[in-house]
């Protein structure tokens, strides 16, 4: 785990939950993404090394229609950066951690990403989330 690449938060509506971080973090959101495969539309902040990740629901039954219907708007996950997602998710499951999707897909952000399952991390909702390798080549090798 190479650090909290974001903190994902269930809002009802994107455009105002974007007005309230903005005034927040003291600067606009860089990106506005649907994610048509989650159902979501999501909006970025960056925050130092880390982001916030803010997620509207673009379906009636979505998993964060679900999640807001059951628990109201607040923190939905978090996310840890890796280098590998597949090797972490090997050295999770060994370590006795559940996912709820095993398959990395790609989402939001240019990211392949996995979740683990909330019982075993003491109720949080844990994404494992790498970025996808084309983009960690075209921005080059300077990072090491
Ligand atoms: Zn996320």
């Amino acid at each position: 785990m190479k650090g909290i690449d974001h903190i994902g938060i269930a809002v009802n509506d994107l455009d105002s939950a974007s007005a309230t971080y903005e005034r927040l973090l003291g600067k606009p959101r860089y990106k506005t993404e649907h994610v048509e495969a989650e159902e979501v539309k999501t909006a970025f902040f960056s925050c130092g090394d880390s982001k916030i990740e803010l997620l509207e629901s673009a379906h009636e039954n979505s998993t964060i229609s679900r999640f807001i219907g059951k628990r109201g708007e607040g923190i939905h996950h978090i996310a840890f950066q890796v280098d590998d997602i597949r090797e972490e998710i090997r050295r999770l499951k060994a370590a006795g951690f559940d996912f709820s999707v095993e398959e990395p897909r790609v989402g939001a952000d240019n990211k392949l990403f996995c979740f683990l399952h909330p019982r075993k991390t003491h109720g949080v909702l844990v994404e494992l989330c790498q970025e996808i390798k084309e983009a960690t080549d075209r921005r080059g090798k300077s990072f090491d």
